[in-house]
């Protein structure tokens, strides 16, 4: 045997069915090609029932791309063996190197994973690898398959329902979340009841039967297809969306007296946006004498802003039912502001009361983590390489779904 060969093939260590018959070097295009064959006498089994089957012949040559030989590319060329089984018939038998459809051996996947996850953007991985974007999809996708098919999802307790933007335009995603592992459920295109039926549907019976409580923003067709899946969970209306809302109902109030001033050429609201909605702790020290200033003059917007601001204090209660003493004064004080914005989101966090009183009991958000959010931020900013739907799900999962994506290699 050539020593070469024989080198290769211990390097390679995929085991006895395969034998290294040829190394070549072609300097022209920078590749190492490794030639193999199957070990002549031994003994096959179906890919199918796994029953031992005699050779039926080979399918026809196939490539893989395998890690790189210094500074070589390096593939791998077999004719993959078909056997006759009795039950199944003539099959094409998996190789030990690659999954069945994989143009790349496991090896080279589970390296590709570990530079993806640790590139800062996919585009640098990408370059890095030396793949297309069609290869890095691919690589990805088998990745996040690998993972769901062995995902435990046997004991959670909390969801976490939420809506993200997809695409230029007004399209939605949902988002299910594992709200205590911090990892993503699944992502359903669409924010209507039957998609979120879709994600309900991924825990089986039992696994839903074990949920306690369910974050979401107040968007009721999230609501429904709780009620319909896991009747027994305690709803949670998120507190930073309810947050969210607040300001913009202060947004809201500060852009109605800002026109009526306008038209009397008063310019005291002008450019104070930002002001409103910071914290002022982080707005530099310039602005906050300006913003002082501006809360000192007997303004709208002030006392938007000051019934917002004095709604943090909700949460800050240890028990729903001191919280609702506190939330049944602030609604008084946010009706008596007779500013419509304001009462609005009043009126609505009253209607919503009982499930927003859940927060004191699960203490759960759809926030789920800050990293998490900011991860998924910027999935979907760099939006190079993926044009549809399900590569942005696949990119989701891959980083946010705590899957084991690694092939089991021999390695
Ligand atoms: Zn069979």
């Amino acid at each position: 045997m050539d020593p070469l060969a024989k080198h290769y093939g211990q390097l390679l260590g995929i085991g006895e069915e395969w034998t290294v018959t040829e190394v070549k070097l072609i300097r022209e295009e920078n590749q190492v090609v490794i030639y193999l064959k199957t070990t002549p006498g031994r003994q096959h089994s179906c890919p199918k029932c796994g029953k031992t089957s005699p050779l039926k012949d080979h399918a026809p040559e196939r490539k893989w791309r395998h890690l790189d030989t210094m500074q070589f590319e390096t593939v791998l060329l077999a004719r993959p063996i078909r056997v006759q089984c009795k039950e199944c018939g003539v099959l094409t038998a998996t190789v030990p190197w690659a999954e069945p459809k994989g143009r790349f051996t496991l090896m080279f996947e589970a390296f590709a994973i570990h530079v993806i996850r640790a590139c800062s953007s996919l585009e640098q991985a990408r370059l890095l690898l030396g793949l297309s974007w069609k290869s890095v999809n691919e690589i990805m996708k088998r990745a996040v398959d690998r993972g769901l098919l062995e995902r435990d999802l046997e004991m959670i307790e909390y969801v976490s329902v939420d809506e993200k933007s997809f695409g230029k335009g007004h399209d939605y995603v949902t988002v299910m979340t594992d709200a205590r592992e911090s990892r993503v459920i699944d992502v359903v295109e669409g924010r209507n009841e039957e998609a979120t039926d879709k994600l309900w549907e991924e825990l089986n019976e039992d696994q839903r039967s074990r949920v306690k409580a369910v974050a979401m923003d107040m968007w009721v067709p999230f609501k429904n297809s709780a009620m319909k899946y896991v009747a027994q969970a305690d709803i949670v209306h998120d507190r930073f969306h309810i947050q969210k809302d607040l300001n913009e109902a202060v947004d809201k109030v500060r852009k109605m007296e800002h026109r009526a001033l306008m038209k009397e050429g008063d310019e005291t609201l002008k450019g104070s946006k930002q002001l409103w909605l910071f914290h002022p702790e982080n707005l530099s020290d310039y602005r906050q004498i300006e913003f002082k200033k501006l809360q000192s003059m007997e303004l709208k917007t002030a006392l938007a802003w000051a019934i917002k601001e004095q709604f943090r204090w909700f949460w800050n209660y240890r028990y729903g039912g001191t919280a609702k003493n506190y939330f049944e004064k602030w609604y008084d004080w946010a009706v008596e502001s007779q500013l419509e914005p304001i009462k609005k989101v009043a009126l609505r966090i009253k209607n919503h009361l009982s499930n927003i009183l859940t927060w004191f009991k699960h203490r759960i958000s759809t926030g789920v983590s800050e990293g998490f959010n900011s991860r998924i931020q910027s999935i979907k900013s760099a939006a190079r390489g993926f044009r549809n739907f399900e590569n942005y799900r696949i990119r989701i999962l891959f980083f946010c779904g705590k899957l084991n994506l690694l092939p089991k290699t021999t390695h």
